[in-house]
């Protein structure tokens, strides 16, 4: 039966898969450390029975299987590496694709999620698996049984032994009570300045063009200053631990060769057994002082194992969503708020609205009215959310991403492209289908754009489109939105970068859109983008107040704005 622990995770159950492997790391390691009694019998049969009888074939004999020991022994050792590599190359295939998406759904709800966090604790655990750190675990259990073959040569000396072994125990306990949490602190500062200077470097444009390097730089300072400090009084606290702890090995090898050697003048035991037990006691606390440097390894897998498992937590492998028929593109929006962590007020606040299918919804509003959360929670990409958006009548979580995704075409504000050729980037990274691609480039008027770049659609565009300007880039955002005429087009801003031709081209394109019976909503400022329009809502601090045919709304609007302020109005 599973133990509880192994059922916790979805990691705690991966690792009870390599139970079997476990087992033999075991069992390879119970044969390495018995052989490892070799030396100690080697050196009382050279002692005891060669020297007595002086016979050069016994001493060859006893070589032989000294040697033919020594070869069991290393290849027991090679095996258990072998298996712990293969184990942790296997945990890793077994876990990357879950942490890749965990990793991406913690980014979407929380922004301040460090996406590289995941990727190098998994990396962390796979080489605490396949490291030397593991192994002293299963060493440390045969410390018992070297102890015992001490008795066996003198009661004494194996009384000394498990006196040296309480101490040397009882260090590492204390050191790591001691150490934990300072090493967790330490790496805690040093991960927090990281991040701060990976974050400034992803918007240095403005950073050096405005001279801000400087201050930016002073607070990074602070930062890594109070890393710095940190790590050091933890490497200290470490470093002064190591030192006791090699004095008092060092002494208590010391004190067992004198204390042996007291008992050869008592004449209670042989030279032989004296050196054997010495050789016998350092082989016992090997395992205890490997344990000792693999602790910190040991603390940061653990805490790498916490972390990933409470991320796998919270974003577990999701079943495929429900299968559709393929959307026609209505949708309906009943009782939706949105929050933000941190903020009290909320952003969307109780809005109901239809969408119709087929048809050109544009939506206006003052700035930081709500208008770009309505359309990351139309897409389904809104964390915080309360009340229902739903596409055709199905609530827009219950559907699969990967069938739903085609369907749906979305620019951002923020086009964001990836590193890849401009085909690739229309082409949503799928496979790329050329004809398509050339149609959605085509509809947004950059067909012949692309074809004036050195490569025409097999352009490498660098990270974030690096080599377009800001209008290029949201035409190919704008394209990559219509790629295999989608239903649905939520569109922020399409126009915001746009010069006037792209302006008539995108205008183009969503009437022929219109035509084509998909559903457009259209976020905008720019009333050129009106004349595209069925219906116009429009959005005043995170609600809806008005809503309807476009000219309706345009008529009300117009005598708003002509009705003399009234006296509350500010
Ligand atoms: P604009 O026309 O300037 O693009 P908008 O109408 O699209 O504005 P939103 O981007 O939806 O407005 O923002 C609405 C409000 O929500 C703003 O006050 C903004 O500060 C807040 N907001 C947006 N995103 C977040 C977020 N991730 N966390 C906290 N608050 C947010």
């Amino acid at each position: 039966m599973k133990p509880d622990f192994f059922n916790r995770s979805a990691l705690s159950r991966q690792l009870w898969e390599f139970r079997r492997e476990f087992f033999w790391v075991g069992i390879f390691s119970m044969i390495a450390n018995v052989l490892m009694l070799t030396p100690t019998i080697y050196m009382l049969q050279v002692y005891g029975r060669v020297m007595k009888s002086g016979s050069e074939l016994t001493l060859l004999m006893v070589t032989f299987f000294l040697l033919l020991f020594y070869a069991a022994m290393a290849f027991a050792e090679w095996l258990r590496s072998r298996l712990l590599v293969r184990a942790g190359v296997r945990l890793d295939e077994a876990l990357h694709s879950l942490v890749f998406t965990a990793s991406f759904e913690a980014y979407l709800n929380t922004a301040r999620h460090n996406v590289t966090e995941a990727f190098s604790d998994l990396t962390n655990i796979r080489q605490f698996l396949t490291a030397n750190g593991v192994i002293a675990f299963f060493d440390a259990p045969w410390t018992p049984v070297y102890i015992a073959v001490i008795f066996l040569l003198s009661p004494f000396l194996g009384w000394l032994s498990i006196l040296f072994a309480v101490i040397q125990l009882g260090l590492t306990l204390l050191s790591n009570q001691l150490s934990l949490k300072e090493i967790q602190i330490a790496a805690d500062a040093g991960s927090d300045s990281y991040r701060y200077v990976q974050s400034k470097l992803r918007n240095i444009e403005p950073v050096h063009a405005m001279g801000m390097v400087v201050n930016l730089r002073k607070h990074w300072f602070s930062l890594h200053d109070a890393s710095l400090a940190k790590a050091e009084g933890s490497l200290d606290r470490q470093h002064r631990q190591q030192s006791i702890t090699k004095f008092v090995r060092l002494s208590m090898q010391s004190l067992t060769l004198g204390a042996g050697a007291l008992m050869v003048i008592e004449g209670k035991m042989s030279a032989g057994q004296m050196i054997a037990a010495n050789v016998l006691m350092s082989r016992a606390l090997q395992p205890l002082d490997l344990v000792v440097a693999t602790w910190k390894p040991f603390v940061m897998a653990r805490t790498a194992f916490v972390r990933l498992e409470k991320l796998l937590e919270a974003f577990p492998e999701r079943a495929p969503g429900a299968r559709h028929q393929d959307p026609f593109g209505e949708i309906r929006i009943e009782g939706l708020s949105a929050t933000a962590e941190g903020r009290e007020t909320p952003i969307l606040d109780n809005i109901t609205i239809m969408f119709p299918a087929s048809k050109v919804t544009v939506i206006l509003g003052p700035s930081g009215s709500g208008k770009s959360t309505l359309a990351r929670c139309i897409v389904g990409v809104w964390p915080g959310k309360k009340g229902a958006v739903l596409i055709d009548g199905e609530p827009v979580e219950s559907w699969d991403r990967m069938e739903l995704g085609p369907h749906i075409g979305y620019l951002p504000q923020d086009v964001e492209l990836f590193d890849g050729t401009i085909a690739e980037n229309i082409a949503r990274f799928a496979e790329v289908d050329s004809q398509k691609v050339i149609e959605a480039a085509k509809r947004t008027g950059i067909h012949d754009l692309i074809l004036r770049f050195p490569k025409g659609y097999n352009t490498e565009i660098g990270e974030a489109g690096g080599m377009l300007s800001g209008g290029q880039r949201q035409r190919l955002g704008l394209a990559r939105a219509m790629y295999g005429n989608p239903a649905l087009l939520v569109l922020d801003e399409p126009n915001a970068n746009l010069d006037e031709a792209g302006e008539r081209s995108l205008l183009d394109a969503v009437s022929d859109l219109k035509k084509a019976g998909k559903t457009v909503i259209l976020i905008t400022h720019r009333p050129n983008a009106l004349a595209a329009a069925d219906l116009l809502a429009v959005m005043q601090k995170g609600k809806i107040v008005h809503c309807g045919p476009r000219d309706e709304v345009l008529a009300v609007l117009r005598s708003e704005s002509a009705r003399p302020p009234s006296s509350s109005s500010t």
